[in-house]
């Protein structure tokens, strides 16, 4: 699916690190307790893009 990476928060920080596989793509998605669809679709729109440019 894209070979997203995502890393929990360190410590009480709420930004996930997302790493892809082919390296060339790095994202920080900032997580906030009223947006739990944030993070799901932030990862759908990177990992779209990873798609296009592969
Ligand atoms: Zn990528």
């Amino acid at each position: 699916m894209g070979g997203w990476q995502v890393e929990d928060p360190i410590g009480k920080s709420n930004v996930y690190k997302c790493r892809c596989h082919c390296g060339k793509h790095l994202a920080w998605i900032h997580s906030t307790p009223s947006g739990a669809n944030y993070v799901k679709n932030k990862l759908n729109k990177i990992k779209n893009t990873c798609w296009k440019e592969d």
